[in-house]
């Protein structure tokens, strides 16, 4: 005999059961069939039921969602020739229903009898319409009361499940049973006086077990929407995988610790026979799902699966009057349990000056009560102080049978929580030694488990989460190239780069699986309005591990923003020289932060774009060289312009190119002017360790008064034409001289400077090509022959690989 259960999912629709019968047909076994109410109407049945005991007549619209999908899926399931047999004891048992309701309404109060009757009706008649379904297509079926097999009796209160009678029940009904398939309900029992009874919340996989275990069951399958138990939850956790098999201790473990998949208590009386669980998906019947058997796992992986329980509170009990009294504890424990409050977790100080419960969120006005009330005596003297429960937590615990033997997974566990900046409030190890659970805040839930997950399970593949702002020239090639080097990242850096959010200055677009980046600029066309905060908002509420936020722009407005991503663990990276070059005060902050939340704030391409002069600076200095002097031509767009220009042609045209080219900033002022060469040679010497100001920079423009004052680039472009001669003289000079004009930074004893220079045959800046840029670093270790990095030092492919190296950075961090 086999006993198989369905979950609400899978009797959620005429569509579906039509599925079990499918999966009926390979079985040649006798089959105790139970079944769950249809998916949701448990919940309906309790929402009308408190409705209605608030004197609030929409029970009724509830009341009738609940009548029309019944009568709606017997129509469906059942041939028009047997329907009305069906339809008439369904339609009176749900007047029944609406009976209690009305009952409940007038009374204005509803009690756990009368809730656990009207909550009765969602079994009930799910499992006789899927009986009268079967039968009407030819199955041999029957069908059994659940209420008449499973008894229950009041242990401390508590509805329990009386075993002797029920076993006894159960084998003489269903040992001589003639049917092929009985269906039952699940969830619902009786007490010895006849109340209806039920089985608590998922109590339909306990209904099963009892079953399984009452007739020495081959096996007792539990058919649900998911593959199996898995190693997360995997409506929280994308990658998380089935587990193929795994023991009842680490099933139950997970299965107390909130995998869902399966109601605590089913371990219980299959366990103690030693029958096997498979849990199985109605919707993917060829998977294997997961075993569950009493072999244990002593080889296989340390860590089985990561479990969770939201709406969590915890409780303290303190006070210097606890200290060395017998009993507290005792007495603290007795309090929860009369009230009927479970204890999910509990830790005591070592001082013994406190004692903190986990408790379930909905419980801490009447814990808080009780606990008050137990110990005023102690409250009033001030040797217990009041409790205050904290709420909006959670917790998260590693299950695994193997777990006791291995050092060094709490420190794992604690570090990767820690590195994602989630707080951890409280600390528990079963005495098993089968879990290690922490508390934390029930925001924080998604981002804990995905990032341990992530640590324990997913072979070291990193997945970085990012959020680009801006996709203009740069960003676009950006995407591209992270598209391009999917696979050989996955492959050999073990890093996975996901685009969560793009924004432009018009809109805004996230996609929480990751932008499919072959499309993402038809994506972005139908995103919401772009808008700076929202962007912010959404990037923090999402709240991802390993987050990072990019910014292609070179707006004053994203530069301000970082240090909200910083201060909330996401890292920034940044071609947008602003923030690194304003006071420094802030770019110091912006370093601290870094430093304090983890999250490296990184910026290589703000100068020499895609060439590794920033790294290479904090390597010198990180191996403890000293950084004597810096002389560099810092500026892309400078040299462009200087290489290009000579006497036969204008300097407007040759501007107007590099403009064109994407060479110089939007405002090609900025380059010209100088500014940008100083906000670099600024970076350089304060990543050297240097306390400088812009205005410290000493620039001798090269430009003419007025081109410097325009406030556009058409005033900018026309005075460069008026003031072409200035131009053709800067040039004559200097080929009079066998000299070529660059444009020079310069970094030494704490003073810098930048200006155009003739350069001379023979020295290191003459021969330099097209857009290149050149660093010379004398240092202590370099002092006469310096360290020189040269190449391609603006455009935006190499800005975009740059960007690329600082992500790969975080990604090795
Ligand atoms: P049923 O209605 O079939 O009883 P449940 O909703 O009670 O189904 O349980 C299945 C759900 O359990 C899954 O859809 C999933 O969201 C949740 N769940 C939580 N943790 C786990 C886990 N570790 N493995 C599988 N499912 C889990
Ligand atoms: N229908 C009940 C519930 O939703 C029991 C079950 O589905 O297991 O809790
Ligand atoms: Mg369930």
């Amino acid at each position: 005999m086999k006993v198989l259960k369905f979950g609400g999912s899978s009797v959620a629709s005429p569509e579906n059961i039509s599925k079990i019968k499918n999966i009926l047909s390979s079985y040649n076994d006798k089959i105790i069939l139970v079944v769950s109410a249809f998916g949701g109407v448990t919940d309906q049945l309790l929402k009308a039921g408190s409705l209605a005991a608030g004197q609030d007549d929409s029970y009724k619209d509830t009341f009738q969602e609940i009548e029309t999908r019944h009568l709606d899926t017997i129509k469906k399931l059942i041939p028009i020739t047997n329907q009305s047999k069906v339809l008439s004891k369904v339609k009176s048992e749900l007047n029944v229903l609406e009976t209690l309701l009305e009952g409940a309404f007038f009374i204005g109060e509803i009690t756990p009898k009368l809730s656990d009757k009207i909550v009765s009706f969602g079994e009930l008649l799910s499992s006789y319409i899927i009986s009268e379904f079967f039968i009407s297509q030819g199955l041999d079926c029957s069908y059994k009361d659940s209420r008449e097999l499973i008894k229950t009796h009041k242990i401390g209160g508590k509805n329990t499940v009386d075993f002797k009678q029920t076993n006894s029940n159960c084998s003489s009904y269903f040992k001589p049973a003639k049917a092929k398939i009985i269906v039952c309900p699940g969830f619902i029992a009786s007490s010895a006086n006849g109340d209806i009874t039920t089985l608590g919340r998922g109590g339909s996989d306990y209904t099963a077990a009892i079953y399984a275990a009452a007739v020495d069951a081959d096996i007792l399958e539990i058919w649900t929407d998911v593959s199996g138990m898995y190693t997360a939850n995997p409506k929280m956790v994308k990658q998380a995988k089935a587990i193929p098999h795994i023991s009842y201790e680490e099933a139950m473990e997970l299965s107390h610790f909130g995998a869902k998949v399966l109601y605590p208590p089913t371990i219980q009386p299959v366990l103690a026979k030693g029958i096997s669980i498979n849990i199985k998906n109605t919707f993917q019947p060829e998977e294997p799902g997961t075993l569950i058997t009493k072999s244990k796992n002593e080889k296989g992986k340390t860590v089985r699966g990561i479990s969770h329980i939201g709406n969590m509170a915890l409780l303290s009990l303190e006070g210097p009057g606890m200290v060395g009294i017998p009993g507290i504890s005792k007495r603290f424990f007795e309090v929860l349990s009369q009230a009927d409050i479970s204890v999910v977790l509990i830790t005591q100080a070592s001082s013994e000056h406190s004692i903190c419960v986990g408790i379930s969120a909905d419980d801490v006005e009447k814990s808080v009560e009780v606990v008050n009330e137990a110990f005023a005596y102690e409250m009033e003297r001030g040797r217990i102080k009041p409790v205050h429960p904290e709420e909006n937590l959670a917790i998260v615990a590693l299950v695994g049978d193997n777990m006791k033997s291995h050092q060094g997974l709490s420190g794992k566990m604690f570090s990767t929580l820690g590195k994602n900046n989630v707080n951890i409030r409280v600390i528990a190890q079963g005495a098993s030694e089968r879990n290690i659970s922490c508390v934390i805040n029930e925001k924080d839930v998604k981002k804990a488990l995905n990032a341990l997950h992530e640590e324990f399970f997913e072979e070291n593949i990193k997945q970085l989460n990012l959020f680009v702002m801006g996709v203009g020239n740069v960003g676009a090639k950006f995407l591209n190239q992270i598209k391009l080097q999917d696979k050989y990242l996955k492959k050999n850096l073990k890093l996975k780069l996901r685009v969560i959010g793009i924004s432009n200055s018009r809109n805004m677009y996230f996609d929480e699986k990751g932008i499919d980046l072959n499309s993402w600029s038809d994506q972005l066309a139908t995103g919401e309005k772009a808008d700076k905060a929202s962007f912010i908002k959404k990037v923090n509420e999402m709240n991802y591990r390993n987050s990072i936020f990019v910014d292609n722009t070179a707006s004053h407005e994203i530069a301000e923003t970082y240090s909200s991503f910083l201060s909330n663990s996401i890292s920034v990276v940044t071609c947008n020289k602003i923030a690194c070059s304003s006071e420094y005060g802030n770019y110091a902050h912006l370093k601290s932060l870094a430093r304090t939340y983890n999250a490296p704030f990184l910026f290589e391409t703000n100068v020499g774009a895609g060439l590794p002069i920033i790294d290479t600076l904090k390597n010198l200095i990180a191996s403890g060289d000293k950084i004597l002097k810096i002389q560099a031509v810092l500026s892309g767009s400078l040299n462009f312009v200087f290489n290009n220009f000579n006497d036969t042609t204008t300097f407007h045209d040759i501007v107007k190119k590099a403009q064109e080219e994407g060479y110089t900033e939007p405002d090609p002022k900025i380059d010209l002017s100088g500014i940008d060469v100083m906000r670099k040679i600024l970076i350089l010497a304060r990543e050297s360790g240097h306390i400088l100001e812009i205005e410290d920079i000493k620039n001798k423009p090269f430009l003419p008064k007025e081109s410097l004052e325009t406030t556009n680039n058409e005033d900018f472009f026309k005075s460069l034409t008026k003031y072409e001669d200035d131009f053709q003289k800067m040039f004559g000079d200097a080929k009079k001289k066998n000299s070529k004009l660059k444009y020079v930074a310069k970094f030494e004893n704490g003073e810098a400077s930048v200006g155009l220079e003739q350069i001379p045959k023979g020295h290191d800046f003459y021969n330099l090509e097209e857009s290149d840029n050149i660093v010379l670093f004398y240092t202590e270790r370099y002092p006469n022959l310096p360290m020189i990095i040269k190449g391609a030092g603006a455009g935006a492919d190499v800005t975009a690989s740059g960007i690329f190296a600082d992500i790969i950075r975080i990604g090795n961090f």
